[in-house]
């Protein structure tokens, strides 16, 4: 209920400075009340990050799920090394060390082996090798594995279906499907691609008339889902290379993207397939969607044979549609963040979706637990956040929508190659290059390092607003 003045989006176009002359009369004893909506990876990684590093017990965390029960469909998912270090910060290595087939090193590693198979005998063109290779892991079990870590004191509850909020000066009123209200000092939406936040929080910041597109858009790609037992494949393909080995296997508007997981129990397959026309268009069905195997082998007719055995194996193929936002101006205001899908929602082409939820949770619970964290602060904070993560996390969803491309030969260096045709060696090294490139930053960069600029902005004054620079 309101205990204060309503506080309206207008505030969007004043500089920060006149933001916090909002603040209420503080009352420091009280812990900050946070509310997270969203039990995904991205709202569990965050609730995490901040039980980890509230040291003070400074914070009341609630998560808020939809859900009566946490159940994600079975199928693999990529951090690196990047993300690795913060698992490592804030203390989840062990847990996640044991869903691992092999904890990371520095050593280099290979990350994908990457072929031409759109033809009947394939071209092997490279290895991708990065320090550290990338951490596979299967998605139902990571999320099984964070909600245990984190739910001890039961602060994740199931079953609670936000519809709506209000912000006043002094709180965020959330309103629950089932009539139910609760108030919070910050509310983190991290309700994933399709957020109701985000459409609420968008028109807020609007100017004027302009409502900027928050829907997500289809990139014109499909992608068919399966986990294969090692058992299956072997049969199917005796010695095939997937049980073993990550492998990217491009063609013409088409690519699979393989890999073991679960140490070594499955070979996770995703097949994806593009209709560069329909690229922007809206995409509203919800996935998975029906789909069978006829429909799927129909899309690899003449691709190489070790192919076609994988997608033989695939009885009961999901399908989803691809979809992704167009880049976000801001991530947060005043009191209101958004964080994983919810804020930058990307095509899984560089496997950073989770990732870059992982690195929001990140810099969220440094800021927030930070000794310069008070209620007068939270607008503040809303602006170094945008600083810092709206720039990254915007590029690497405009990269991943070039990953994909490339995958699929939809490259300039590759003008006007058709499905099967031959590509000489000069070429594909030269897309090899491109692809192989486009990942530097997951292994040669650091979120230490933008975990560092996001702490030196909030304790210095003026900060945040004169380094927010927007894409
Ligand atoms: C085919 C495919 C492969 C991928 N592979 C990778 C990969 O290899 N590596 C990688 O990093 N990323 C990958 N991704 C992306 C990754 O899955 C997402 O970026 C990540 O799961 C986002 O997490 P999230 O917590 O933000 O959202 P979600 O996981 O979508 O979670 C949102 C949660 O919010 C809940 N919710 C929604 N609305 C409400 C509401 N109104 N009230 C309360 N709760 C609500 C939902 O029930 C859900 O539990 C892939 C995606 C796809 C489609």
């Amino acid at each position: 209920m309101a205990d204060g003045l309503c506080f309206t989006f207008q505030a969007f176009s004043r500089p920060f400075l006149q933001l916090t002359s909002y603040t209420m009369a503080s009352e420091p004893q009280k812990p900050l009340r946070v509310a997270i909506v969203g039990a995904g990876i991205g709202g569990l990684m965050l609730c995490a990050g901040l039980q980890h590093m509230d040291k003070e017990k400074k914070l009341d965390i609630q998560v808020y799920e939809a859900a009566p029960a946490l159940a994600e469909i079975g199928a693999g998912i990529n951090l690196w090394l990047r993300s690795w270090e913060i698992l490592r910060a804030i203390d989840l290595e062990e847990t996640f060390v044991k869903m691992m087939d092999e904890a990371p090193t520095d050593e280099p590693r290979l990350v994908f082996q990457l072929r031409k198979s759109d033809q009947r005998e394939g071209v092997h063109i490279s290895d991708i090798k990065m320090k550290g290779g990338t951490m596979r892991f299967h998605r139902a079990e990571l999320q099984m594995a964070l909600m245990d870590r984190v739910n001890t004191n039961g602060c994740v509850k199931l079953d609670r279906r936000l519809t709506g909020y209000n912000e006043y000066e002094n709180h965020v009123e959330l309103e629950f499907q089932d009539g139910s209200t609760v108030n919070c000092d910050i509310l983190v939406a991290a309700d994933g691609i399709r957020s109701s936040i985000r459409k609420q929080f968008c028109k807020g910041i609007a100017k004027g008339d302009f409502v900027i597109c928050t829907d997500p858009v289809w990139s014109g790609t499909f992608a068919y889902r399966g986990l294969l037992s090692h058992d299956d494949i072997e049969k199917a393909f005796p010695g095939h290379r997937a049980k073993t080995n990550p492998v990217i296997y491009c063609g013409k508007y088409k690519h699979l993207v393989v890999y073991p997981l679960s140490n070594g129990r499955f070979t996770n397959v995703v097949a994806f397939c593009t209709d560069p026309e329909l690229e922007g268009v809206e995409w509203t069905e919800v996935p998975p969607m029906s789909a069978n195997q006829d429909e799927l082998r129909a899309q690899y007719v003449g691709w190489e044979d070790e192919v076609q055995a994988l997608i033989n194996c695939i009885q009961k193929p999901t399908k989803w549609a691809i979809n992704n936002l167009n880049p976000l101006e801001r991530y947060a205001s005043h009191r209101v963040f958004l964080a994983g899908d919810a804020a930058h929602a990307m095509t899984p082409h560089q496997g950073a979706g989770a990732g870059q939820a992982i690195e929001d949770a990140y810099i969220l619970a440094s800021l927030l637990t930070n000794q310069e964290a008070t209620r007068k602060n939270i607008p503040k904070i809303a602006e170094v956040y945008n600083a810092i993560r709206c720039p990254a996390a915007n590029k690497i969803l405009l990269a991943s929508r070039d990953q994909g491309k490339w995958c699929e030969l939809d490259h300039p260096r590759l003008k006007g190659v058709c499905e099967g045709d031959m590509v000489s060696k000069e070429k594909l090294d030269g897309l090899f290059k491109d692809i192989s490139q486009a990942w530097d930053w997951v292994w040669k960069t650091s979120a230490e390092c933008d975990r560092k600029r996001a702490l030196d902005m909030l304790s210095t004054p003026h900060r945040a607003e004169e380094s927010c620079v927007f894409m």
